[in-house]
């Protein structure tokens, strides 16, 4: 005989006279004062007081009595408290190792269900119109931010000063110091230097931990079962870190020019030789990105009326120092240089 097929007695509780201990198979009715097994009050024995069911035979879990509540073996046809059919029965409710066994669970009845669908209902009802007041809020305040930015107010403005500035990058080739997995490493690394580390873990698989688990039959008894995990334990792998040198350009400096060296806009020179002359050796310089700004300083009647513009080359190149010109300033965001012109 296996162990899977031995079952011993649930107890229960007798809620009437409080007699405690009572056996799931023996005891379909409480010894002391004869009340019906309540089967919400089954429970686990303790440790070390399993009591075997000898020459039990499994049927099935038992049926709950629709009309007194009395649990019956699956077998059986009629209610052996009330004689009642199985009509309008519902299976016992299963008691699961570890859940606070020893309270006594509502039985599962009609009507249980109810109650809180219908309050959930209500304070869900009470919140969607929030979420509109919010959003609509949040809607005009959109509008009178787009309507700020977009109304502008003229206003008369003389041009004080005209600025420029123009800027090349200057890159070097700089010899730089890295370190990489060396299936990551660039392939135009040179002076590489190996070693082994630590790269990442593995889990593998390492046996199982197994445990007698309790199981409700749900016809006041219950049987062992074996369950099983499997553990694993962390695996160290290692690879190929590589430290390397490689060239690269880096900004080095900025050339400027600006209207305080020429009044009129120009490159700054650089002296550097064409890209078909580069070599790839470390200090070789060569032209980056290039940069242009073109300024015009304007000032309003009132002393605190003053403006800085960015414009294009060809407007800025337009417009001479003491011209008369209408600048429209944004309620939000400042001036509109861009409709300068
Ligand atoms: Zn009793
Ligand atoms: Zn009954």
């Amino acid at each position: 005989m296996s162990q899977d097929d031995q079952h011993f007695e649930m107890w229960w509780d007798c809620p009437h006279c409080h007699a405690t201990g009572l056996l799931g198979l023996t005891h379909r009715h409480c010894p002391h004062c004869g009340a019906a097994q309540d089967a919400s009050r089954r429970y686990f024995p303790p440790e070390g007081k399993e009591i075997e069911a000898k020459h039990h035979r499994y049927v099935g879990a038992d049926w709950q009595c629709g009309y007194c509540g009395s649990p019956n073996a699956a077998s059986a046809k009629f209610c052996i408290n009330c004689s009642a059919g199985q009509d309008g029965s519902k299976p016992v409710a299963l008691v699961h190792e570890g859940a606070g066994q020893s309270s006594p669970r509502p039985l599962a009845g009609s009507g249980a269900s109810a109650g809180p669908a219908a309050t959930s209902s209500a304070p869900r009802a009470r919140h969607w119109p929030w979420g509109w007041l919010l959003g609509a809020v949040l809607l005009a305040l959109l509008a009178s931010a787009i309507t700020a930015y977009l109304m502008t107010r003229d206003n008369e403005v003389s041009l004080v000063a005209k600025s420029w500035e123009r800027s090349i990058a200057i890159e070097r080739l700089n010899e730089l110091r890295d370190s990489d997995w060396c299936d990551q490493m660039p392939s135009d690394a040179y002076g590489v230097w190996r070693s082994r580390e630590l790269r990442s873990h593995r889990q593998v698989a390492d046996g199982q931990t197994c445990s007698n688990e309790r199981v409700d039959n749900g016809d006041g008894s219950f049987r062992y079962q074996k369950s099983c995990i499997t553990n694993y334990r962390q695996e160290p792998v290692y690879d190929m870190r590589c430290s390397y040198k490689v060239l690269r350009w880096r900004t080095d400096r900025q050339a400027v020019a600006n209207q305080l060296s020429h009044p009129e806009p120009t490159w700054p020179a650089v002296d550097l030789p064409s890209r078909l002359f580069q070599s790839k050796k470390v200090g070789t310089e060569r032209q980056g990105y290039q940069t242009e700004r073109y300024m015009l300083s304007l000032q309003g009647q009132r002393p605190q009326d003053s403006w800085t513009c960015t414009v294009k080359q060809e407007v800025w190149a337009k417009l001479s120092v003491g011209a008369q010109l209408t600048l429209p300033v944004r309620l939000l965001g400042g001036a509109a240089c861009e409709r300068l012109h």
